[in-house]
């Protein structure tokens, strides 16, 4: 049996401690918080959607970044299986729209608790308040984890589950990705993720606060499309955010970062062809000839969009119903299928849900998460260059990739 130091007492951590504690290992967890799973606490607007209850196949789907390293994780532990695990340590859970898990208290306590329950269980030695410094490689093998404070702790293998660098006060502050670059381990482009995005026309931000529903968002680079998808979203004071925005944000963040600008199109009534909506419009305004335009537009669009949608139509605000041409209704139905604006950039790392980008998976055994070339040196969670869609297929990344860690060593 070995001496497991494991780095970091987040998701990924914590399961890796359990399952080395498990395997008969002797484990020291050491967390640099003054308590384990600080971010779960912030997970899920403080519900924590521990994870998503759908088959591993679609779970697939729901990766942005290297879904296929994924396949021993997920199949070694599953979302039913960390169900079961938390069931087990004494925590109800349940399942909600879109097979989101929740304890069923709503308190993402509860997920660190029974997280906890199983580190005692098998004699996890933990660590608080305690910041490693570095990682001591030598010959390419690890010899020991060096604290902040000088002192070492000599190891047979250290598990690394540092996380990104997203939300860094909850202490993910990229440490995991200085030690593996230090190390000559490739450390892919991060940037942030599930994030929110700047905008740059002013029309944008005066409709700050305004929350659209069943709304398609459409986004492309020159006359590729790079997103097109169906949701909710929101006008804020630098720009766009809401779910539709969060996922869009995964998928462009690359590109965006290479290009700068991005166009993108709102289609506001997607259930309605151009044929179908002209009709709509039409007999709008065969009811009211003689109302004036705005008072017309807000029977089709939100109130703080109506000023917006005559700048951009350029008509004069008191021009009624009766003198607009079908050309003018054309702008308008172009307007209302395909709301243009113009997206320069993702928001810091302070506002994102996750970090994509990490320890490129090349140079990660998938069946055991050991490094290739470094004896006794493994990594779990966000820190490696993993990361999904929300629902909670970020947190089973870190359970699933962390259990297959803290399982896979000698
Ligand atoms: C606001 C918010 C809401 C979210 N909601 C959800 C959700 O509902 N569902 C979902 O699936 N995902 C959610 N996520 C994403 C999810 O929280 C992360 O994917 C997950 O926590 C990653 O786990 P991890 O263990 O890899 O890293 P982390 O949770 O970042 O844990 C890393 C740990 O390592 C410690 N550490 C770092 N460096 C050192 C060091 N040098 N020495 C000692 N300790 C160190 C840190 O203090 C930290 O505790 C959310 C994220 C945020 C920011």
């Amino acid at each position: 049996m070995s001496n497991v130091v494991v780095i970091g007492g987040g998701a990924a951590g914590m399961m890796a401690a359990y399952s080395a504690g498990m395997s008969g290992h002797t484990v020291t967890l050491i967390e640099k918080n003054e308590k384990l799973g600080k971010k779960i606490y912030i997970t899920g607007k403080g519900r924590c959607n521990f994870t998503n209850a759908c088959d591993v196949e679609d779970f697939f789907k729901n990766v942005v970044s290297n879904p296929k390293f994924l396949y021993s994780a997920l199949y070694t532990f599953s979302p039913d299986a960390m169900i079961d695990f938390i069931e087990n340590h004494g925590i109800r859970t349940k399942v909600e729209r879109g097979s989101r898990a929740f304890p069923e208290s709503d308190h993402a306590s509860d997920v660190t608790k029974a997280l906890e329950k199983g580190l005692k269980e098998y004699g996890v030695k933990i660590l608080l308040n305690t910041t490693v410094k570095d990682v001591v490689i030598k010959d390419n093998i690890v010899s020991d984890v060096r604290l902040s404070d000088g002192t070492s702790i000599a190891c047979d293998y250290a598990i690394v589950c540092t996380g990104g660098l997203s939300y860094q006060t909850t202490g993910s502050t990229g440490d995991g990705l200085k030690w593996a670059k230090k190390s000559g381990l490739t450390v892919t482009d991060v940037r942030p993720a599930l994030v929110p995005l700047n905008c740059k026309e002013s029309y944008i931000m005066e409709m700050q606060g305004l929350s659209l529903k069943n709304v398609k968002l459409n986004i492309f680079n020159g006359s590729k499309k790079l997103y097109d998808s169906f949701g909710e979203m929101l006008f804020t004071h630098f720009g766009v955010s809401g779910p539709l925005v969060l996922s869009a944000s995964s998928v462009i963040g690359k590109t965006l970062q290479e290009i700068k600008s991005l166009k993108a199109f709102i289609d506001l009534k997607p259930a309605l062809s151009k044929e179908e909506l002209d009709a709509r419009v039409l007999r709008d305004f065969n009811e009211n000839m003689n109302k004036h335009l705005g008072s017309v537009l807000r029977g089709l669009l939100p109130a703080s969009m109506v000023p917006v949608f005559i700048q951009l139509m350029e008509f004069d605000d008191s021009r009624q119903i009766n003198s607009i041409t079908k050309e003018e209704r054309g702008i308008l139905i172009s307007l209302l299928k395909a709301f243009p604006f113009t997206i320069v950039g993702l928001r810091d790392f302070k506002e994102a849900i996750i970090t994509q980008g990490g320890v490129s998976v090349k140079e990660i055994d998938p069946s055991t998460m050991r490094c290739k070339n470094i004896q006794g040196l493994s990594f779990a969670g966000e820190v490696l260059d993993l990361d999904a869609f929300t629902g909670g297929f970020n947190l089973q990344i870190a359970w699933s990739t962390g259990y297959l860690a803290g399982l896979s060593l000698d």
